[in-house]
């Protein structure tokens, strides 16, 4: 592993602390997914939607973890 990977990886974990999994997630996908995620959120779907759809594309996430980002009542927020 080089330094910058190992650079990459820490500043990553450094701005993970104290997020939630549905956040820790977010800053996983890239730019065409987070751009599509943002937008169904805007448009209001379901959790569950949401779940469903990060889950066929490999991501675990729980329902519940989305519900309570949207919430505002999650980790990330507390620490915010
Ligand atoms: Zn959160």
């Amino acid at each position: 592993m080089s330094l910058e990977d190992s650079i990459e990886e820490f500043r990553y974990k450094g701005t993970d602390i104290g997020l939630c999994p549905f956040a820790k997630l977010i800053n996983k996908l890239n730019e065409v997914d987070k751009k599509a995620l943002f937008n169904a959120i805007e448009k209001s779907l379901p959790d569950i939607t949401l779940a469903n759809a990060l889950r066929k594309e490999g991501y675990k996430i729980a329902e519940i973890s989305i519900a309570q980002h949207r919430k505002g009542i999650c980790r990330c927020k507390n620490n915010a």
